[in-house]
């Protein structure tokens, strides 16, 4: 069976966003953790997370896939950035414990003129600082685009980022098919070698979600505008071949396309359908 959800408003609590997703036909989605902009968390109702994790368990859902908020840089030239990237992440971690077994995924970070490599080493060292042995949720690098000065652009500066975490085994990738589109890799015309080059740059075990979506540019423009499904430059045909390739088919989808829940029901429908049982 297709895994597969969409990003959903955190809004109306956990619970809500459990029964939003069965009425469009999800077994999963994404959720910001806390208002995007990255303010102040709402205190965590243990009640609600209850109902959301006796929902997903009688539901058979995949992993829930948390999203920190975007404006996040670990690797930000300004330390108060940095610091205020690591106390959120810290925080949100501590928090995905209520929900035991997910995912939480986060923007690797721009290094705002200091170079990849900075860049690399703060983003590490704040993973180092905030991972901890006894957690329960696995952390993902997200593919960028490589707009601006962001970092994780390629595979080999997620690879480096990797590198460097002590503990490894709570670490992992999620590859988001807009940004690799507009960072240059033709998952369009080269799906396998895409792939392939994955799996000898970072390893395919290593990847633990995708975020699907279609692109509003051309590859290599590195902009980061999503489009919905079909109606990008990467095409409906690409994206079945995505959601069937035997080494993404098994893996949760999640989509971030502009859409409000009628269409996100829509694009759920026509990807079950794309899908090879
Ligand atoms: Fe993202
Ligand atoms: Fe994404
Ligand atoms: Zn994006």
């Amino acid at each position: 069976m297709l895994n597969i959800g969409c990003h959903l408003s955190s809004a109306k609590g956990f619970l809500a966003m459990g029964k939003d997703a069965l009425k469009i036909n999800a077994n999963t989605f994404q959720f910001f953790t806390r208002n995007p902009r990255g303010s102040k968390a709402k205190k965590i109702d243990p009640q609600d997370a209850e109902a959301l994790r006796e929902l997903t368990a009688e539901h058979r859902f995949a992993a829930l896939l948390a999203h920190a908020p975007y404006t996040l840089n670990a690797c930000s030239a300004d330390a108060h950035t940095r610091e205020f990237a690591l106390l959120t992440m810290a925080d949100d971690l501590a928090r995905m414990e209520y929900l035991p077994g997910n995912l939480y995924n986060f923007h690797p970070g721009s290094h705002t003129g200091q170079g990849a490599e900075t860049g690399i080493e703060q983003i590490a060292a704040a993973l180092n600082a905030i991972l901890k042995p006894e957690q329960n949720t696995a952390v993902l690098l997200e593919t960028m685009a490589g707009k601006g000065s962001e970092v994780g652009r390629t595979f080999e500066e997620l690879r480096a980022i990797l590198d460097r975490v002590s503990l490894k085994e709570k670490m992992g990738v999620c590859l988001d098919t807009c940004h690799v589109y507009d960072a240059g890799y033709d998952i369009v015309n080269r799906l396998d070698e895409v792939l392939a080059e994955f799996d000898r740059v970072i390893g395919l075990s290593r990847l633990r979600a995708v975020h699907l979506n279609d692109s509003m540019n051309p590859i290599g423009s590195h902009k980061d505008r999503h489009q919905k499904i079909g109606r990008g430059s990467i095409g409906l045909e690409a994206m079945a071949r995505i959601i069937n390739h035997p080494a993404l088919r098994d893996l949760p989808f999640y989509l971030e396309t502009p859409n409000d829940l009628a269409g996100y029901a829509e694009e759920i429908a026509l990807l079950r359908g794309a899908y090879r049982e």
